[in-house]
């Protein structure tokens, strides 16, 4: 049998830090990866044959839990009629009809391969529309590894706390602005400054990359009107609320109206699929029917969009999302509990089927607070689950996800394992 351990090895050799994506190599919470066989519901299964009740969800897309049928014959029907056209097909009609119909703000869209393509190619729409170019990011925000982000960013960054990237230049650092997350004064404050040179300011609408932060009331608001006064465009980076925290993500969440959002994970099924949308005066600035350059071989590829139909088949059910938060309050509340009966300093948010968890008393909604956070618990508590079949995010700057796959047996034997996670790693 090839272990976890041997194959690691060989990884390491071929692949920097052995994987093919930061956070993946469990740098943060130390020791070493496991390398999944396959994948079912909620469950991950490692080249061992331990199972794992997984709320990674491949970070964020599998929410209706792994293979679901739905998805993968849809995938196995397109797959019979050729992998890729490099001319336009059906399917991306009908993905841009759904799209634009479960998110008003979106009157037309252009279908990318990933979350960091679809963030890129929104800022260049913000500067080619506006011919201005600041953009304003927050801290502790990841919008992918497109070189304007990668000031100060969270995610895999902040893990290694390495806040920006050699190999950024500094002259487009210099163009990127940051602000703290939830500080509205913040914001109006860099605005009177810069407000008339700022391209656009993108967020994401729910923080997910320094744990789970929500927005506090009339954030997201204030941003919008700020955008609009200064004339910069309001940038919602959805990649991962999109059809997770509500079927038209943050916005309808929220009721706020971004100019331009983007979109990745659970819009691809599985499959690499990213997305940005807007406002059509701006969207028709982009090639072909505009001078704003952005292409792709692979982009609105059939069996991508195959399963990210299907995905937004499933989202669709009535009473989908009810469930889904409803299970994830089980667990957020569960935990809490668990932690309470336990004398452990523990917090937690939760948006729709997205949740953090904090080892500090205080509730979580700035960046400094995520950051302040007992990490070296956190990560005893990440072995402590794992030992225990339960497979968190591997750092403690990530958000977490259930899946409507999860069942409340699948909850309840997390609460079991966090219980003995959390004495041991008290003891530790
Ligand atoms: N934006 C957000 C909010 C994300 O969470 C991520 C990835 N976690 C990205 C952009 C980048 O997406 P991708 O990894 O598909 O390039």
């Amino acid at each position: 049998m090839t272990t976890n351990h041997e194959l690691f090895q060989r990884a390491q050799q071929l692949m920097p830090g052995g994987v093919n994506s930061p956070v993946r190599a469990f740098k943060s919470v130390g020791g070493e990866p496991f390398f999944t066989a396959r994948a079912d519901g909620p469950y991950l299964w490692d080249v061992e044959g331990k199972r794992y009740i997984d709320y990674v969800g491949s970070w964020g897309p599998m929410i209706v839990g792994h293979n679901h049928p739905h998805v993968r014959e849809a995938v196995e029907r397109a797959v019979k009629n050729g992998l890729s056209y490099g001319t336009p097909c059906p399917a991306e009609v009908t993905m841009a009809e759904t799209i634009t119909r479960l998110i008003p703000s979106i009157d037309m869209v252009r279908m990318v391969n990933s979350g960091t393509e679809a963030t890129m190619s929104a800022i260049r729409v913000a500067r080619g529309a506006t011919g201005r170019n600041l953009i304003v990011k927050f801290e502790g925000c990841y919008h992918g590894h497109g070189d304007s982000f990668l000031v100060k960013a969270g995610s895999g960054a902040l893990t290694f706390g390495v806040p920006t990237s050699p190999g950024v230049p500094k002259a487009n650092a210099d163009l990127t602005l940051t602000l703290a997350y939830n500080d509205l004064e913040a914001a109006t404050r860099l605005f009177d400054e810069h407000g008339h040179d700022i391209a656009g300011l993108i967020i994401e609408p729910v923080a997910g990359n320094m744990n789970c932060i929500p927005p506090k009331d009339g954030y997201l608001q204030g941003l919008r009107e700020l955008c609009t006064k200064h004339g910069a465009l309001l940038i919602f980076d959805e990649v991962m609320t999109g059809f997770r925290v509500a079927l038209g993500g943050a916005q309808a969440y929220y009721g706020v109206t971004p100019d331009l959002t983007t979109f990745g994970k659970i819009i691809g099924g599985g499959m690499p699929v990213g997305a940005y949308g807007g406002r059509r005066d701006l969207m028709q600035q982009v090639a072909p029917s505009g001078p704003i350059y952005q292409a792709g071989t692979l982009s609105g590829n059939p069996v991508a969009m195959a399963a990210g139909l299907a995905m937004l088949e499933l989202i669709q059910a009535p009473g989908f999302y009810d469930q889904l938060a409803a299970r994830t309050r089980l667990l957020t509340d569960g935990l809490q509990a668990v932690a309470d009966g336990e004398g452990v300093a523990f917090s937690t948010n939760r948006v729709g089927g997205m949740f953090g968890l904090f080892f500090t008393r205080e509730k979580v909604d700035s960046y400094a607070q995520a950051t302040a956070a007992d990490s070296a618990l956190f990560n005893r508590f990440f072995h402590g689950m794992l030992e225990r079949g339960v497979y968190l995010a591997p750092s403690a700057f990530e958000a977490g996800f259930v899946s409507s796959a999860h069942s409340e047996q699948d909850i309840a034997d997390t609460l079991e394992a966090a219980r003995g996670a959390l004495r041991a790693a008290r003891a530790g």
